[in-house]
């Protein structure tokens, strides 16, 4: 007897092609909907299960072998999230096809087919309707085997008031006023055979920029009314990405035309509908003008990563959701590639470490996960959006790339993606196809990183002429249980011999190896380009060898590696705190943006983790490292500076008035936000978030009452949400007080509103306040928010450094499971306990 899985559904009947119409009343908040789907009936049947949830199924009716109507009975299983459609007689195999009629809600939780609100230009509330079906709501919109190996094509119909705008998966075919109800149908051409959860409707005043084309596909940016010149940004990344993706991939734009679609409320950053993505504002819409460096790649960042997905995960989709790592890992890896391309000044591979660091954080627990694992509930899927899917799947196939050669890897993707077209596959086919095309084994390298959690700590020593590297697990806490786990590890060696450079790259596939060199090294590098997903421990001349040359032999890549990988030994006890002060001091003359961001994140977290006396002098120390930066960047710009090294001196003005308490700082920071308010041209439009946020945190009443007042009438989505994550970092108690009632009161959206609580968590002055509320709110905010965000806005619960709020922060979760985010709890809590046990064994230190 196979294993009984009751939430998928049989594979007796498959659909082919779906017609869908659909008729949504946005001021009632419910649509009603008729199908037809054409079936292939493959086993004599009585009953057809599908999936619906949420919906009301009024009539069903299949055709018989002859063609005549049967009608059919419903029954509804809610937990199950199905319908069982019964019929009087025996369906025998063959084509038939099946009507349904049913109805359902337009909700406000953000999946499913959904409402969201905003106010125009007059200041009145206006109403829209979008879709969001990843990974298992289109059940919520019609009836449909909604698991993503049944592909089939969509037929989509709108019938909206006259005067709005609807959009779909395909262009429009037709458009007929009604004379009847005056609103109007729109009928859009068949989709390429796709997953249900690909399936998108969109339907409200929207304005749209003028086409670009893409080979023969028009590519439109949509907004509600008075955004659209904030789309030219991303039609530009737009265009370069989906053709450098056709490019890469030998396969045209699978679709017949692009629309971009900004929704005032959505729960994630995006979403790969083919044909017609949904971003949130922040993600798509920007003034090139007035945004931050880091605010323009965050668009091309997005736009480039759902271009991708129209191949990776469109065309070619994971059988089931235990393979969604290699559609987001590989959309994460292209998008790197496509902005890279675009603006190679901007480095986007070098900044890509801050990414990779944030997935070996969460790596390097006890209660990680291995990217692929068995997945069966949908909230199971729900839990797999998380950083070890995107960031370090990214950062393992990069290695990959990097091992196999990059035209190499290319060639695998071509042949998998030709082969698998139209269709789903798993990743043993990815490596099926990679090993075909290259003749390496990339199977057995990759299982051991894709089916096996955690990383390795490499360590390197000079033995003569060799070089001897050791494996194993890198864990943060120092248990007993550490796991016996080895990996098949590409080493980038880099070697420096009397002034010559040697390059070399082993496969480390046993415990140890021993590198041969024609003489003994004066320096070496074990993770040469920084590609490698494993962190590396030096022997003391080594390590004295590479901090004599730190910028000299070091790319800031490895500069990075090396800074980062001293802070998670030094977190697991394995780097004392003051070897880590010490590193850190050889950096003041350092001028890479990674390089510090890297630092200063310890440094937020030593922050959260010492008293007011370690404090105290723990930022006297960093003033100390940040004098002589903040002196050579200045305040305003210099002759030929880069756009990462503008955006390095926001960052080290914002920690010298934040983290480092200045007072000079934060004087010359108001004064220079004060300008800025009257003239915002003559301040560098990079400054500006650090100007902002240093006033928050020394900030009063007034302050709080002004950026209130910019977060309610922002003219663009990167002010809002400046402004509105600004009011966290306010310390005063009362000024905490309201933010936090902002996090339910309806004045934030619920996309932003856990976001807004998390960052109270992590504000030293807010956290003792910010848990009690949110305890107290708990059941309000599940309401109230997306799912998906619950288990991110519990990663603030990171800040409540002591042992009492720890204990009380396991005993709450213990008694409320977060069903969709169970592992990532976990991992929150561990980190908790781990920058508890660093409190504990710091307790001493900087108290002179
Ligand atoms: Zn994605």
């Amino acid at each position: 007897m196979p294993e009984k899985k009751p939430h998928r559904l049989p594979t007796t009947v498959l659909p082919e092609r779906y017609e869908i119409r659909l008729t949504p009343d946005l001021a009632a908040a419910t649509f009603a909907g008729e199908e037809r789907v054409s079936i292939q009936v493959l086993e004599p049947v009585r009953q057809i299960v599908l999936n619906a949830a949420e919906l009301e199924i009024q009539a069903v009716s299949a055709t018989s072998a002859d063609g005549t109507l049967i009608k059919g009975a419903v029954t509804l299983d809610a937990d199950n999230e199905q319908a069982t459609l019964s019929f009087p007689e025996l369906m025998t195999p063959g084509q038939r096809e099946l009507q349904i009629k049913f109805s359902g809600i337009l909700n406000d939780k953000l999946h499913g087919f959904y409402r969201s609100i905003y106010k125009d230009a007059d200041g009145r509330e206006k109403p829209l309707a979008s879709t969001q079906f990843e990974s298992t709501d289109a059940r919520r919109a019609f009836p449909c085997w909604d698991e993503p190996a049944f592909k089939a094509v969509f037929q989509v119909t709108l019938v909206v008031d006259d005067g709005l705008t609807a959009i779909s998966n395909a262009r429009v075919i037709r458009e007929t006023f009604l004379p009847q109800s005056g609103k109007k149908e729109v009928v859009f051409a068949d989709s390429m055979k796709m997953s249900t959860y690909l399936v998108a409707f969109i339907v409200g005043e929207f304005e749209g920029t003028a086409p670009v084309m893409v080979g023969s596909a028009p590519l439109r940016v949509w907004s509600v009314p008075g955004k659209k010149h904030l789309g030219k940004f991303s039609q530009e990344i737009g265009k370069f990405s989906l053709e450098h993706f056709s490019g890469y991939y030998g396969i045209a734009y699978p679709g017949d035309k692009l629309d971009f679609i900004a929704i005032p409320d959505f729960a994630s950053g995006a979403m790969e509908n083919l044909g017609a993505i949904t971003f949130r504002e922040t993600a798509l819409l920007v003034d090139e003008k007035k945004a931050t460096r880091s605010e323009l790649e965050r668009v091309a960042d997005v736009v480039s990563h759902e271009n991708a997905h129209m191949w990776f995960g469109d065309l070619v989709t994971m059988k089931w959701w235990n393979g969604l790592w290699l559609n987001e890992a590989f959309a994460t890896f292209m998008e790197m590639l496509a902005v890279d391309a675009w603006k190679p000044e901007w480095r986007r591979w070098d900044s890509f470490t801050i990414s990779r660091a944030a997935a070996m954080q969460v790596d390097g627990l006890k209660s990680t996960r291995p990217i692929e694992f068995p997945v069966e509930k949908p909230e199971e899927a729900a839990g797999m959006f998380d950083v070890l899917t995107y960031e370090k799947g990214a950062s393992v196939l990069r290695m990959l790339e990097q091992y196999l050669g990059a035209d190499a890897f290319r060639d695998g993707i071509r042949l998998y993606l030709r082969r698998h077209e139209y269709a789903n596959a798993e990743t043993t086919d990815l490596w099926d196809a990679l090993e075909e095309s290259t003749k390496e084994p990339a199977r057995a390298l990759m299982d051991t990183w894709i089916f096996q959690a955690g990383y390795p700590l490499i360590s390197a020593e000079k033995n003569g002429k060799e070089l001897a590297l050791s494996q194993r697990i890198f864990r943060y806490l120092q248990d007993s249980d550490v796991p016996d786990r080895s990996w098949h590890v590409p080493v980038f060696v880099r070697a420096g011999i009397k002034g010559e450079i040697i390059n070399k790259t082993v496969l480390l596939t046993e415990r140890q190896m021993r590198v041969e060199l024609p003489q003994p090294v004066d320096w070496a590098v074990a993770n040469a380009g920084g590609h490698g997903f494993y962190r590396v421990r030096y022997s003391s001349d080594l390590a004295a060898a590479l901090k004599e040359g730190l910028q000299n032999r070091l790319s800031p890549v490895e500069r990075f590696n090396l800074v980062n990988d001293a802070w998670a030994t030094t977190l697991a006890g394995l780097t004392s705190l003051t070897d880590y002060l010490g590193l850190i001091d050889l950096f003041r003359n350092e001028t890479d943006l990674n390089v510090w961001t890297t630092q200063i994140i310890s440094w937020h977290h030593l922050h959260r983790i010492f008293d007011e006396t370690q404090d105290r002098s723990f930022q006297k120390r960093i003033r100390n490292i940040l004098t002589a930066p903040v002196q050579h960047f200045g305040w305003s710009p210099r002759e030929g500076e880069t756009d990462l090294d503008r955006q390095l001196r926001g960052e080290l003005i914002n920690a010298l008035g934040t983290v480092a308490n200045d007072a000079a700082c934060q004087n010359r920071a108001r004064e220079l936000y004060a300008q800025y308010e009257k003239d915002p041209d003559s301040v560098e439009r990079n400054l500006v978030p650090a100007l902002v946020s240093i006033v928050a945190h020394i900030g009063a009443a007034a302050d709080y009452e002004k950026f209130h007042a910019k977060f309610k009438n922002a003219q663009t989505p990167q002010e809002e949400t400046r402004y509105l994550f600004a009011l966290a970092v306010f310390r005063h108690q009362d000024l905490i007080d309201r933010t936090l009632q902002m996090t339910v009161s309806g004045e934030v959206r619920t996309q932003n509103a856990p976001y807004l609580m998390r960052s109270l968590l992590l504000n030293k002055e807010a956290r003792e306040k910010a848990w009690l509320f949110m305890k107290a709110r708990w059941e309000e905010m599940l309401r109230q928010y997306p799912d998906n965000s619950i288990p991110r806005m519990c990663d603030g619960i990171i800040g409540l450094v002591t042992r009492e709020l720890e204990r009380e922060v396991q005993d709450f979760f213990a008694r409320h499971p977060v069903k969709q985010g169970a592992k990532q709890i976990e991992q929150h809590l561990e980190r908790l306990r781990i920058a508890v046990a660093c409190k504990e064994r710091w307790k001493d230190l900087l108290r002179g």
